[in-house]
């Protein structure tokens, strides 16, 4: 028996779940399981086989299904639950909940009722992925999942061109192709880059290279399971300044500086206020 006899105070118990291998989930974790007088979880199969798998046993205990969308009902009885003294266990299908996973207003219900709302931490694709691309993680943007319409992943993308942090999506893995194109359309080819496929499973898949690379992988091998994508920052140095000026000089023959300006950030990565300093300075120059 892995886990054991604690007793919980009334409240809200976050429990983050394995993504992949079973036995990825903490002692704290299975501790809270055995002992909450109420299992609320996102997938109420998945909880009981994972309950099953650490041979920690249900009873008499209730298990209730809460998605952020089973909306006011099912929070409002979870709530009561905690009002009249009861420790509540939530868990998500997989990972940490909250994170692209329901759970944000059930949180935010609990904690703005003035009850205590409590988390034992565990796997997140995220921090997995980021451990594992060999990409910086100094600074990251999380983005979840892209939109599924071509144009508005491309139009969501170009607002992350310019950001100095890594990119970090969930993927599906029919998607997976189309995405890379789009992301070396707007990133360009040789941004460096990552996907991570089946994270902790047998399977475990992680491709490093520039993007055009990854597509041009991507699209040799049959992709399956589950994926996060990482995009690396925009190397400053690399752009060179005489190129920037001469992209932005054409742009200005057409566009107003607004547009021109961020136009040119675009496709430069860099930040859409130097590049209107610049193209300012520009105009400056012509007189
Ligand atoms: N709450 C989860 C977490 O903390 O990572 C994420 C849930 S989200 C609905 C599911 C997505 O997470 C998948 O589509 C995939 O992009 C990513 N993911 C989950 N498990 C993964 C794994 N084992 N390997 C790679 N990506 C995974």
């Amino acid at each position: 028996m892995n886990h054991k006899n604690v007793k919980l105070a009334a409240g809200l118990y976050f429990v983050a779940t394995p993504i992949g291998t079973a036995r990825d989930i903490t002692l704290r974790g299975l501790d809270i399981l055995a002992n909450a007088d109420v299992i609320a979880a996102e997938d109420t199969r998945s909880m009981r086989k994972l309950l099953d798998i650490h041979g920690i046993s249900l009873g008499d205990r209730p298990l209730i299904a809460y998605h952020d969308h089973s909306g006011a009902t099912v929070r409002q009885k979870l709530s009561s639950l905690i009002e009249g003294g009861k420790a509540v266990a939530y868990a998500s299908e997989a990972g940490t909940p909250l994170i692209a996973d329901p759970g944000y207003h059930l949180a935010k219900e609990i904690a703005d009722s003035g009850h205590l709302v409590t988390s034992a931490p565990g796997p997140s694709a995220i921090l997995a992925a980021l451990t594992l691309a060999g990409l910086p993680t100094d600074r990251f943007l999380f983005e979840g999942f892209l939109p599924n319409s071509k144009s508005q992943r491309i139009t969501q993308m170009q607002e992350l061109a310019a950001i100095p942090a890594t990119l970090v999506f969930y993927e599906s893995p029919k998607r997976l192709i189309a995405m890379l194109q789009d992301a070396v359309a707007v990133f360009g080819a040789d941004r460096p880059a990552a996907y991570c496929r089946e994270l902790t499973k047998k399977f475990e898949d992680i491709q490093r290279g520039s993007l055009a690379d990854l597509v041009e992988r991507a699209k040799a091998s049959t992709i399956k399971g589950e994926i996060v994508v990482l995009i690396d920052r925009p190397n400053k140095e690399a752009v060179n300044e005489n190129d920037l000026d001469d992209e932005l000089r054409a742009a200005l023959a057409t566009l107003s500086i607004r547009d021109a300006s961020e136009a040119v950030a675009r496709a430069f990565g860099v930040p859409k206020r130097k590049v209107y300093q610049r193209a300012l300075e520009l105009g400056k120059d012509k007189h």
